[in-house]
């Protein structure tokens, strides 16, 4: 699964997910663009994937993936910094604390949309001219079991998720024809900074390890290994899929 002499821009790769995405990435042989509203976390990222010593290098880039300008602007300096656009990785996201839907603030219901599925689009209508220059290029977006299987008073960030996958389907089809492969993963329940955010009332933090079947939640790492098949040409013939890494949660 070698991602040898691949670019790859990864939005949120700051932390969590994202960032063991741009590590193994690296490790892979793909340039990466670390992106985060976090300069600093940015920052780290890169400075752990030089700490690896991997034969992919880094650079990081600050934008906010719901404003246009910022994420025109990192797709272009992928561009600049490593020649081409190979991946991208639309992975940025923020949770929503559980709450009944009748107490869901209008500004947090738009917040998470365009934090969550406006980036996506933002981000295909942007690198898309780019990855039709690509052998293969790969847009990879980061939606959630959320999407499959519901928990209690999350009805913004399922249905942003819910959009992500109906959206990753719908570019599939679209960018068939250019060789452009467009997939989403779906995580569960997942050991990062944004995990204990959703929990509240009778979501608790028991509640996410209790239903998922194989007794853990995700870690990172699994969430990255299954981002670096689908944007590996061993994936070559997968697109428009939704691959869940769930431990059997969605079963
Ligand atoms: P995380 O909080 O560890 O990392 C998210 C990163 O996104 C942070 O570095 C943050 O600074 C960055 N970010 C937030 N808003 C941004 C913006 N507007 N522009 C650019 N960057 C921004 O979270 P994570 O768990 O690694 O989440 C990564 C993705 O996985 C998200 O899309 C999330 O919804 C999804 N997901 C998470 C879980 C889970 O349980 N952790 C489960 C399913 C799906």
């Amino acid at each position: 699964m070698s991602l040898q002499e691949k670019v790859a821009a990864i939005t949120g790769s700051g932390s969590g997910m994202g960032r063991q995405t741009a590590r193994l990435f690296a490790e892979r042989g793909a340039d990466v663009l670390v992106v985060d509203i976090d300069e600093a976390a940015a920052a780290e990222t890169v400075e752990l994937i030089e700490a690896d010593g991997t034969p992919g290098s880094a650079a990081a880039a600050t934008a906010d993936v719901s404003d246009p300008g910022d994420v025109e602007a990192f797709v272009e300096r992928a561009v600049a910094e490593f020649g081409s656009l190979d991946v991208l990785h639309n992975n940025a996201g923020i949770a929503q604390e559980s709450t009944p839907v009748t107490d869901v603030e209008i500004e947090t219901w738009d917040r998470i949309q365009s934090i969550n599925l406006k980036s996506a689009f933002l981000g295909a209508k942007y690198a898309v001219p780019h990855l039709r220059e690509s052998d293969g290029g790969v847009i990879l977006n980061t939606a959630s079991t959320a999407a499959i299987r519901p928990r209690d008073g999350l009805s913004a960030y399922v249905a942003s998720k819910g959009g992500m996958v109906a959206l990753t389907k719908g570019l599939a089809y679209e960018l068939a024809g250019d060789g452009i492969r467009v997939n989403a993963i779906c995580p569960v329940a997942t050991d990062t900074d944004m995990l204990p955010e959703f929990a509240a009332g009778d979501l608790t933090m028991d509640t996410f390890e209790e239903s998922i079947p194989l007794g853990r939640l995700a870690t990172p790492d699994d969430i990255a290994k299954a981002a670096a098949f689908l944007a590996s040409d061993d994936a070559a013939m997968i697109t428009g899929s939704a691959l869940e890494v769930d431990g059997g949660r969605d079963i």
